[in-house]
């Protein structure tokens, strides 16, 4: 099938990609504008889903992925001082059936090489930082710092927390800090010396957790995140560089297991956590919102990127469906914005897999195959 709209995506991260991906696969003529001038590996690993993978998988790169990252073989709730299991799932071929797809940990940097097969070479404009957006009586315009101005039928905004796109629908409004920053590190699983840590664990302590856990299949690296309170974020960096010192102390009094892997850990930082409040506007005329740009929520569900691919796999289908793009909108609207809402409380309570959990919902959801909520 060919469609003939032309549709400008914004950003190309993980809602960007996957949703030129999938309009590309509908005959649609998708070009995707980003702001960087390449993809850099950025020291992070993140938890995809089997809700998530689902929708990968339609777009080719289930298998790339699986044997770039892990399968872990579970995830483990443990209490910060005694150890205590809380809460535990196991991932193996029954629960692959059940959910219908793998859960994997990859690192970022990989995910992002796999991703861009997802699209047809050339797809990307790298260097294009969307600076104005102007609507005419039949199309968009998109105008870049670079210069170069284009034109489209719609423009879907998959430029994160602090959407420009966004912007230009709702005005100027700065995300929210959630009084919480988060340390990451990274680095080689030989710094352990032989001593033995499961797959991926949180660790839930009374106002902070952390999550140790592997990136490859080969368990040679691992990553760290921990989420602790703080006032206030008085820089304008992205993250800063911390020490794992200032880790250690941060999480002084938790468990000997987890004291053991924080003593040998490399490349710390420091990122502050936004989010915005629900807010249910995520379209207007030409132009719509995915991902962070529309939902941003603070990350202690690993939940944020799988909605934003989640997204990407309604959003094409809606416009697949529907001819007019308002309807369209208000369908993927119609249709997302229950489900996100759900994962944006419960993100915000910090309870997913704190104790027993039923999670079935999340994790056998297909977005390709879920049914649409007709346009309200
Ligand atoms: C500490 C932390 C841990 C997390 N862990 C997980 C996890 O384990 N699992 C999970 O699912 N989610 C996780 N998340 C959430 C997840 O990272 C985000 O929800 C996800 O990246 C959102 O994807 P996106 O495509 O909407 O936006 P982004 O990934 O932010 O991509 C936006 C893109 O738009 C580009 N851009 C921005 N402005 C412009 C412009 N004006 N012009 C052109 N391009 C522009 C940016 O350069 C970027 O490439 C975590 C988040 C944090 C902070």
């Amino acid at each position: 099938m060919k469609n003939h709209k032309r549709i400008a995506v914004v950003g190309a991260g993980l809602g960007g990609l996957s949703v030129a991906g999938f309009l590309q696969r509908a005959g649609f003529d998708v070009t995707v504008y980003e702001q960087a001038p390449s993809f850099s590996r950025i020291g992070a690993g993140i938890i995809l889903s089997a809700n998530v993978m689902k929708a990968l998988r339609r777009l080719g790169v289930e298998r790339a992925l699986v044997e770039t990252g892990i399968k872990p073989h579970c995830y483990i709730s443990r209490a910060w001082d005694t150890g205590e299991t809380m809460y535990e799932i196991i991932f193996d071929a029954a629960s692959e059936e059940r959910f219908g797809g793998p859960y994997l940990n990859i690192h970022r940097g990989d995910l992002h090489g796999v991703l861009e097969q997802v699209v047809t070479p050339g797809t990307i404009a790298f260097n294009h930082r969307l600076i104005d957006l102007k609507e005419t009586s039949h199309s968009m315009r998109l105008v870049f710092e670079n210069g170069v101005e284009a034109e489209a039928d719609i423009v879907i905004g998959a430029d994160g927390i602090r959407s420009k796109v966004r912007e230009f629908l709702l005005g100027s409004e700065a995300p929210r800090f959630v009084g919480a920053v988060a340390h990451r590190a990274i680095f080689a699983t030989e710094r352990l010396r032989g001593f033995k840590i499961p797959d991926c664990t949180k660790w839930w302590g009374p106002d902070r957790h952390i999550l140790p856990y592997f990136m490859t299949s080969k368990r040679d690296e691992i990553y760290i995140i921990g989420v602790v309170p703080a006032v206030t974020w008085e820089s304008d960096a992205a993250s800063l560089p911390a020490s794992r010192e200032e880790l250690l102390a941060s999480f002084a009094g938790f468990h000997q297991d987890l004291r053991r892997v924080l003593e040998v850990a490399e490349d710390v930082s420091v990122w502050p956590i936004y989010d915005r409040e629900r807010d249910d506007r995520w379209s207007g005329g030409r132009i719509v919102l995915l991902g962070d740009a529309c939902h941003p929520m603070r990350p202690y569900m690993a939940a944020g990127g799988a909605m934003a691919v989640e997204d990407s796999a309604i959003l094409s289908r809606c416009l697949t469906t529907f001819d007019e793009p308002g309807e369209a909108f208000r369908c993927y609207q119609a249709t997302r914005i229950p489900r996100v809402a759900d994962v944006q409380r419960i993100s915000i309570e910090n309870s997913w897999m704190r104790g027993p959990t039923e999670t079935d919902w999340f994790y056998r959801y297909d977005p390709c195959t879920a049914p649409l909520t007709p346009p309200q």
